[in-house]
Order: C-alpha cells, then structure tokens, then sequence
C-alpha cells in the first residue's frame, strides 16, 4: 500500500493538533506539526529558533525557507516510512509547491482534510485554549478541560495562556491565515490532490476523527 500523506488543513483552533494526535494513533503514521517543531527550536534557543521567535510572539508566519527546510528533513526520518500527517504545514502557497516538488518523487498518496469551523467557534476556542508550562498539553474550558482547574491530568504542573494565544496575536493569526493559507486550498484542488471539508464545530473529536478514517479508507479503495 502507498505511503499516505494526509494533510490537515484549517484555520488556526479548528482542530489540527487534536485530530492529528488521534489519527496518529490509529493509522500508525507519524504527526508532523511544524508549530511544535518551531517551538521546541525557540524553547531550545538555537540559531533557527532565535531568529523566529519573535515573528511567532507576533503572530505572523516564519520565513518559507526555515519551515520547507525542516520539513523536508523530517519526513526522511524512520517512523514516516508509513506515511505521516501534516499539520500546520504547507500553509502558503509557496510552501505547497516544494511540498509537491518533494512527494513528485515518491510513491506516495496525498488526501488534504479541510477542517470546518465557524469563526465565533474557533474565537471562543482559542480564548479559552490553556497549555501546560511543562509538557505542552492542550486544554480547553468546555471540551477537553482538565481534570481538576487550572492543573495538567499529566504531570500537575500550573497551566497557562500559550504566548500566541492572546486576544491581539489571534487576530494576527487568523489574518496571516485568511491572507496567506486559505488560498493554499486552491492551489490542491486545482493541483488535482482529493480535498475533503469536514465539520468539525460541535461534534466530538472521536467522531470527527472516524469520519477522517473514513475518507481514507475511501480514497485508498478499501471497504467502509
Ligand atoms: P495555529 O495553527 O493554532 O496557529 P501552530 O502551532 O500551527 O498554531 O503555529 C504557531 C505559529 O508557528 C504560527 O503562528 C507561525 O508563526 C508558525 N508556523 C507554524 N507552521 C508554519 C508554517 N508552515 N509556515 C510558517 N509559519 C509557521
């Protein structure tokens, strides 16, 4: 069976990271998310993290270069042999014409899920998003809260407003994404690559990510 590259695509708090943790799992390919990439390079203040750090605090998108370059390295790693899943990347159009470029020369079957969600919806999501200081867990306050309030259910740490999720840095976000993202999507369809919309306002993640599954199934030509 052909190598999968499934891409998330959505508006920044439409759900990425969640389903991709989910789908992860049961479709055995590896998560890239180039947000956590990025970060764990400005928390480890080496010279790519030192010099985007400052464009991410603002909310506006990195240089293509730095996210083509670590994408690229990455997807040579072992545990994307099987495949892997795209969040948070390609998200311009420049950055979806070396991704073609690089999987040009593969054996390898690309599906893009287009995550839908009102914008009031991921308004009130990202406000209410809280992180964990430590391991980086995501918490909401009315789906996926924590167990007890204001505490990581994994390792009791205080949890926090991650540093892009203030109110003005979200509005730069969904800007940059409007600008910049949204006509990526375009770009796949005209591109020939299978796009998918899924609701994914008020339905559980679980179900959302069957629905996901389900697609795949469909594209690779398997039985529902
Ligand atoms: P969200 O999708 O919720 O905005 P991410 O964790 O995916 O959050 O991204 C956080 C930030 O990292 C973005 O605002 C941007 O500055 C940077 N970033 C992540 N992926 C990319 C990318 N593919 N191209 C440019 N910048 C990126």
């Amino acid at each position: 069976m052909a190598r999968l590259c499934l891409i998330l695509f959505g508006s920044p708090g439409s759900g990425k990271g969640t389903q991709a943790k989910l789908l992860k799992e049961s479709l055995g390919i590896a998560h890239i998310s180039t947000g956590d990439m990025l970060r764990e390079r400005v928390a480890s203040g080496d010279e790519i993290g030192r010099s985007v750090a400052s464009l991410m605090q603002a909310g506006e998108l990195v240089p293509d270069e730095t996210v083509n370059r670590l994408v690229e390295e990455r997807i040579e790693q072992p545990d994307c042999a099987n495949g892997f899943i795209l969040d948070g990347y390609p998200r311009t159009v420049q950055q979806a014409k070396l991704l073609a470029e690089l999987l040009v020369l593969r054996p390898i079957r690309t599906v893009v899920i287009h995550l839908v969600v009102d914008y009031n919806v991921i308004i009130a999501r990202i406000s209410g998003r809280r992180q964990c200081q430590a391991c980086g867990a995501l918490y909401g306050v009315t789906s996926n809260a924590p167990k007890n309030p204001g505490v990581c259910d994994k390792d009791g740490t205080s949890l926090g407003i991650r540093d892009d999720d203030r109110e003005e840095v979200v509005r730069e976000r969904l800007k940059a994404y409007e600008q910049q993202t949204a006509p990526v999507l375009a770009y796949f369809k005209k591109s020939g690559i299978p796009c998918w919309n899924v609701e994914a306002a008020d339905v559980a993640p679980q179900v959302i990510a069957q629905e996901i599954e389900g697609l795949i199934r469909k594209e690779r030509g398997e039985a529902a």
